[in-house]
């Protein structure tokens, strides 16, 4: 099998055992759950769409190291055209779902360790490029959602790893053994985890000899023991228990995020991508930041493509779409859209050949993209919120609409033009309350902030890959400065 349905997706993460927790309780079926179904939901769409000969193209690939046709979420890309292609997809993704679908974190996480590995290996004789290719494989035949483990809590920020009150602030090894090691610690904001067969596990941070405990990755099942999840709240989220979906706003698809604990888990020797070697921490940081920041060009701009077409939907139904002022606003939200959809197809088509084989983003142009998304979305967000009006946050509950008293009232009274109902006019409300406000905000909006790195992370590495020196050159040149 190299291609599961959504429904086998379904079942074979229903049978995973993995310790999830929320509101203080252990979810037993975390699949059936309502609040994380629809995270779930949007994982599954990376398999529907690559059983429709529409998206074949797009969806899937031919492995490089199978021959065999492949979901693209498991692919290390071999061309510029290959990274464009995962853009596309990305972009593809957040129309369909509308949320986070999470599974490029894994995919970010596999290019950004095949490189590594072999680096490593070059440099000190290891042998974990081979044991991530064994890995690939599998994850490739099976069709694995695997997701990527980077950001460490931190503890206090002005110090490093080993000088943490806490040393468990940082994952790190704690006991070393003949076949492996164990490790403890945890990793915070861990988008998809919970819908994840696999995952891989990456420092956070560059790191000094004194963190070398720190400088660790390596795979593992997101069941294996002494793991477990505290899912993250998101605003509006019980409203998914409430069995009124259209007060969700996107009743079949979300995104969710939990710190995950590692609690003296065991890696066996063959599972392990890093150990040690802290002088590649960094590398490995660079390469997945430098990926996942590419792939917000994709997703993000496909999350504001539903965002855009609800404003304007939002507009048609109150009867202002032809006011002069609204059009220009959507085509505002439109050029914003489109120029962080140009950076993420720019640093693909830039991309360059590691020495591995695979293809690495430019990586000025990836951080340029992210620095972007740090920004456009919020003005498209305030720009959504001012064409759709106040009724975003102030519309009546679902329930009170079917209410056979109420329901009248406000059938009447929350009308916009005519031929459109007032439940429509509603339902487009709710979702851009949801894309803006609500659950999806997290994905769209404040992720779009922190995600695959906080605004300062890109500046720094923009500052370090901008050839400042090279640019004052040129000014010296043009103005006959010799010295
Ligand atoms: Fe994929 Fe975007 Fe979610 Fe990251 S934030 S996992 S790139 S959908
Ligand atoms: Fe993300």
């Amino acid at each position: 099998m190299t291609l599961m349905t959504g429904k086998e997706y379904i079942e074979s993460i229903r049978k995973k055992h993995m310790q999830v927790y929320m509101f203080g309780k252990k979810i037993e079926s975390p699949v059936d759950d309502p609040v994380l179904r629809p995270s779930l939901n949007s994982v599954r769409m990376t398999y529907d769409l690559a059983q429709q000969p529409e998206y074949e193209e797009l969806m899937t690939v031919t492995s490089a190291l199978t021959g065999e046709k492949i979901n693209r979420f498991t692919h290390i890309h071999q061309s510029t055209e290959d990274l464009m292609n995962k853009v596309k997809m990305q972009r593809l993704l957040g129309q369909k779902t509308a949320a986070c679908f999470q599974r490029c974190v894994g995919m970010d996480a596999s290019n950004a360790v095949f490189s590594t590995t072999y680096d490593v290996d070059q440099k000190y004789g290891t042998k974990y490029h081979e044991n991530f290719v064994k890995f690939l494989e599998r994850v490739q035949k099976g069709d694995l959602t695997v997701d990527g483990a980077m950001t460490d809590p931190k503890g206090d920020r002005s110090q490093p790893p080993h000088k943490q009150a806490d040393p468990d602030l940082y994952l790190h090894v704690v006991e070393r053994r003949a076949d492996g090691i164990v490790v403890r610690g945890a990793k915070a904001h861990q988008t998809g985890f919970i819908n994840s067969h696999e995952v891989i596990v990456m420092p956070t941070i560059a790191m000094g000899e004194e963190d070398k405990d720190y400088a660790v990755s390596f795979c593992c099942p997101t069941d294996a023991e002494g793991i477990f999840m505290i899912v993250g709240r998101q605003s509006c989220d019980t409203r998914k228990m409430e069995n009124a979906p259209m007060d969700t706003g996107n009743p079949e698809f979300g995104g969710t995020e939990a710190l995950v604990v590692f609690d003296n888990v065991f890696i066996p020797n063959e599972q392990l991508f890093l150990n040690g070697e802290y002088d590649f921490a960094g590398v490995m940081v660079e390469r997945f930041a430098g990926y996942h920041r590419q792939s917000y060009g994709g997703c993000k701009v496909g999350v504001g493509d539903v965002l855009i077409g609800a404003a304007a939907l939002a507009a048609e139904y109150n009867g202002c779409a032809k006011a002069t002022h609204i059009k220009d606003k959507i085509i505002e939200m439109q050029h914003l859209n489109e120029t962080l959809y140009g950076c993420g197809i720019a640093c693909s088509a830039l991309g360059t050949r590691t020495a591995s084989g695979n293809y690495l983003i430019d990586l000025l142009l990836a951080n340029v993209c992210k620095q972007n998304v740090t920004r456009f979305p919020y003005e498209i967000v305030r720009l959504a919120e001012d064409i759709a009006g106040g009724l975003v946050v102030t519309a009546p509950s679902e329930k009170d609409m079917r209410d056979p008293k109420l329901g009248k009232y406000i059938d009447k009274y929350l009308c916009g033009v005519s031929g459109v109902s007032t439940e429509d006019r509603l339902k487009v409300l709710r979702l851009i309350e949801n894309l803006c406000l609500g659950t999806a905000a997290v994905g769209y909006r404040t992720e779009s902030m922190h995600g695959a790195g906080s605004p300062q992370a890109q500046r720094i590495m923009i500052a370090r890959q901008g050839n400042l020196e090279m640019k004052k050159e040129l000014a010296k040149a043009i103005a006959h400065i010799d010295q």
